[in-house]
C-alpha cells in the first residue's frame, strides 16, 4: 500500500492507473477505522481496480470545537489495517494540504480580495434544515466541502459512503448533481457490532456503561421495524410507532434523545401515509456518556 500525503504525489501515484484505464474508487474517512470502514475498502476492491482511502479529519465539519479535540486517532493502527484489507492508497494530508489558512479563517486580517477562497455556501436545500442539518449546524456545509476537494484530489470514478450517515450520502449527491461532478456514488449498509450496536469511531469513547445503554438506539429501532409490520397491516400507524420510540428513547437510562424521525428513504422527509411502504426509514440521533451517536435502519417490516 502507497502511503501519500500530498495532492500533487497523490495525482502521480494515480496517474499510470488513470492511463491504463483502469478505475479508481474512494473511500472518504476520517480514520479511527473500524470493520465498517474496512467493509467499505472490501467492496471498493470489489467493484473497482484501485481503491484510494483518505483518513482526514475535517476541522470544517465539525460544529462543536470539543468534538473536533477529543476525536479519536490512531493513524499508525489504521494503515495496518487498510494494508490487512489490500487497500492501494492511503491518501493522509495534513489540514494545510486541503485548506488555505483562508479558508480556515486564521488569516483574515492579511486577506486580499485576489486571494480570497471561494466562500463555500452550497445550496443543499432541505437536507441543511432538517435532522443532522438541524442539530449541527454548518456540518454538512463542510462534509460537501471536504468531499469537493477529495473528489478533485483523487478524482475517482466511484466514491463508497455507509448508510450509517444516510443524510450525508444525499448531502454528497446533491453536491456531486450542483457540481457536475463524474462519480459515481456507492452506498454501503452499516456494519454492526455482534449485539447491534452500529459500528462508529466515536465509540471507543463510551464507558462500559454506556456501551451497554447505546444499545437502546438499535433496539428501538428494530422493535419499530417490527411494528412496522403492523402498520402496513392497517393495525397501527406511524404516529404511534413515532410515540412509541420517542417515549422508549426519552425514558432510556443514559440516552438523551436528539431527535427520531421516520422519513422517506429519498428525501428525508417526515413519512407519512401517502409514502410509499417500501420507502421509509427511521433515523436516530442522542447522546450517552457526552458522546454522539446516531443510527438509522430501513423499514421493512420482518422481524429479523
Ligand atoms: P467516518 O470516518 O465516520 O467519517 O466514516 C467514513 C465512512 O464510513 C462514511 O461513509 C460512513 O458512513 C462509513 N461508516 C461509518 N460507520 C459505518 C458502519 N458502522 N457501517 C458502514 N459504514 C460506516
Amino acid at each position: 500500500m502507497k502511503v501519500v500525503k500530498t495532492k500533487d504525489s497523490l495525482s502521480a501515484e494515480l496517474a499510470v492507473t488513470r492511463q491504463n484505464g483502469r478505475s479508481i474508487v474512494l473511500v472518504p474517512t476520517m480514520g479511527a477505522l473500524h470493520a465498517g470502514h474496512l467493509d467499505l475498502v472490501r467492496k471498493g476492491k470489489a467493484v473497482g481496480d484501485v481503491v484510494v482511502c483518505s483518513i482526514f479529519v475535517n476541522p470544517t465539519q465539525f460544529n462543536d470545537p470539543k468534538d473536533l479535540e477529543k476525536y479519536p486517532r490512531s493513524l499508525d493502527e489504521d494503515l495496518q489495517k487498510l494494508e490487512s484489507v489490500c487497500c492501494d492508497v492511503a491518501f493522509i494530508p495534513e489540514t494545510e494540504e486541503m485548506y488555505s489558512a483562508h479558508e480556515l479563517g486564521l488569516d483574515s486580517a492579511s486577506a486580499t480580495l485576489a486571494d480570497a477562497p471561494t466562500p463555500w455556501n452550497l445550496d443543499l436545500g432541505v437536507l441543511d434544515e432538517i435532522l443532522e442539518g438541524r442539530h449541527r449546524p454548518e456540518h454538512f456545509q463542510g462534509v460537501s466541502q471536504i468531499v469537493y476537494k477529495l473528489f478533485n484530489a483523487v478524482r475517482p470514478d466511484l466514491a463508497i459512503f455507509g448508510q450509517k450517515d444516510l443524510q450525508q450520502f444525499k448531502v454528497v449527491e446533491r453536491m456531486v448533481a450542483l457540481k457536475g461532478l463524474k462519480v459515481e456514488l456507492v452506498m454501503a449498509p452499516i456494519v454492526r457490532e455482534p449485539d447491534g450496536l452500529a459500528m462508529s469511531s466515536r465509540n471507543v469513547r463510551l464507558t462500559p456503561l454506556g456501551r451497554q445503554q447505546a444499545l437502546a438506539f438499535y433496539r428501538t429501532l428494530e422493535e419499530i421495524n417490527r411494528r412496522y409490520a403492523r402498520v402496513r397491516s392497517g393495525e397501527s400507524s406511524l404516529a404511534e410507532l413515532r410515540n412509541f420510540a420517542n417515549q422508549t428513547l426519552t425514558n432510556s437510562e443514559g440516552i438523551s434523545l436528539e431527535y427520531f424521525a421516520i422519513c422517506d428513504r429519498d428525501t428525508l422527509l417526515e413519512a407519512d401515509e401517502s409514502t410509499p411502504p417500501d420507502n421509509l426509514v427511521a433515523l436516530v440521533a442522542g447522546w450517552v456518556d457526552g458522546v454522539r451517536l446516531i443510527d438509522n435502519m430501513l423499514l421493512t417490516g420482518d422481524s429479523n
